[in-house]
């Protein structure tokens, strides 16, 4: 049973790389029949907010990637860190060290005087025949792991192939505190081995932590999970992701009027791809999703491949799921909302490169801004004492047609016909009568979204209102 889990730190919003580390842990899951695990690693108490864990729930609902065990919070397991601890001082695999900070200090400074790396050097790491001083009077001991002292520790990462460590390069790593608190990495362990996690995927900054973590797993006699750390994201110009390149903050691309579907497909392809695919649904990328297609080089951000992507799916929206989301962008609508606002969205969501800028042409429905001065003086450049007569004619004759695109297409082609006038003389004057706006989309559809008496009377006020 294949067990992937997302371990994020809440100490700020989710961002872009931990939003992808996420949906590629969910689908790891999704695509085997297994389980997805959401932990909140809070151990850092001064550092971690529960506005960041609210943040970070709020993202991964909005993205859709829902977990089948979890939260998991690192604050309310402190009992079970201390359990293991406990075992494993008693099983000799962890000891305690009275080592001062100023010891620690003197030991890295001779350490670099000799031209060493600087690393604790094992003084309070019982050995057998070794005779360790009485712990010093009044001094709280840190405890450390007793790392392996020969030999290397490697994993093949199913991203980056294998990677080894010698252990000489590490120390014995702290895992609880003077105050008894347990330190990150032994968090982590504990947790994935309690959680029995089969699968770490993670942002490749954690590969320095790989070997430790291998290693408190083994002395524990936990099954040690397989590993693939998946390359950090840069930006559109190459350099690492920061807020430099705009939002990255998840929910930032929410308030930018980004439909999730169109998020998760680009995250999806950014490091990881399925032949030339590049539009798929989440039911798709969750039955095909592999490790094996993770490329091991950075990804590079490409924001107008985002927002192809977002007009793809806003294109192909349901209106009614346009409504929801366009709705509380928009002031209050007059009672009756007429138009309706799921047919503005059939006929603009196809114009559109995001839910603002829908929101944005909806708006023009519900307001008087075509009567605005900025109006008039847009239509007082197309309405002229030869478009003016047509345009009344049209209003007259509108009234006896059956009030849909074709036959209002009709009516106009037959005034403008009568009146020896090019379409856009007595279109654009519509167009800004009608939204305010010159540009649209074809005016006769526009004419049939409004109820018939309604798209008269703007036409008719607009003329009236506006001083030729
Ligand atoms: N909490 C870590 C982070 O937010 C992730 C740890 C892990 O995935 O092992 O970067």
């Amino acid at each position: 049973m294949v067990r992937t889990r997302f371990a994020p730190s809440p100490t700020g919003f989710l961002h872009i790389g931990g939003a992808r580390t996420a949906l590629f842990s969910w689908a790891y899951a999704r695509c085997h029949g297994g389980k997805f695990i959401l932990r909140i690693e809070d151990s850092d108490v001064a550092r971690s907010t529960s506005e960041a864990v609210e943040g970070i729930l709020q993202a991964m609902d909005w993205l859709g990637l829902d977990y089948d065990e979890g939260p998991f919070y690192q604050q309310q397991r402190m009992e079970r860190y201390r359990e293991v601890i406990a075992q494993m001082l008693d099983e000799g695999s962890a000891y305690h060290c009275y080592t001062s900070p100023e010891e620690l200090e003197a030991m890295r400074e001779a350490q670099r005087a000799r031209g060493e790396k600087a690393k604790y050097d094992g003084r309070w790491r019982p050995e057998p025949g070794k005779i360790l001083p009485p712990p010093p009077a009044g001094v709280l001991p840190v405890v450390r792991f007793k790392n392996p002292l020969d030999g290397s520790v490697a994993w093949n990462d199913r991203v980056k192939g294998r990677i080894a460590f010698c252990n000489t390069e590490l120390d014995d790593l702290i895992i609880a505190r003077q105050d008894g608190t347990p330190t990150y990495n032994f968090c982590v362990v504990v947790d994935d081995w309690d959680m029995q996690i089969t699968h770490i995927i993670r942002g490749d900054d954690h590969v320095n932590n790989t070997p430790r973590q291998i290693n408190i797993l083994r002395a524990l006699g936990a099954p040690v999970p397989e590993y693939a750390h998946v390359s950090m994201i840069l930006g559109d110009d190459g350099q690492k992701l920061s807020k430099r390149h705009g939002a990255v903050n998840v929910m930032e691309y929410e308030a930018d009027g980004y439909l999730p579907q169109a998020l998760t497909n680009y995250l999806a392809r950014l490091g990881w791809s399925h032949g030339d695919d590049e539009i798929f649904s989440m039911e798709q990328f969750r039955a095909w999703f592999d490790l094996d297609h993770i490329t091991p080089s950075a990804a590079q951000f490409n924001t107008e491949k985002l927002d192809w992507l977002n007009a793809h799916y806003l294109k192909t929206a349901d209106d009614e799921d346009l409504v929801r989301l366009v709705r509380p962008r928009l002031a209050q609508i007059p009672a009756g909302e007429q138009p309706p606002l799921a047919a503005v969205m059939a006929l603009y969501k196809e114009r559109v490169a995001n839910l603002n800028e829908l929101a944005n042409e909806a708006a023009v429905f519900y307001t008087d801004a075509p009567t605005s001065p900025e109006s008039c003086a847009l239509c007082a450049q197309h309405l002229d004492e030869q478009s003016r007569p047509a345009l009344a004619e049209f209003i007259a004759a509108a009234r006896e047609i059956s009030w849909e695109a074709p036959a209002i297409n009709a009516l106009i082609k037959q005034t403008i016909t009568r009146h020896n006038l090019k379409m856009p003389r007595l279109a654009m004057p519509m167009r800004v009568l009608l939204t305010g706006r010159a540009q649209t989309p074809s005016v006769d559809a526009l004419l049939a979204l409004f109820p018939r008496e309604m798209a008269l009377e703007r036409l008719e006020r607009g003329i009236g209102s506006c001083s030729l």
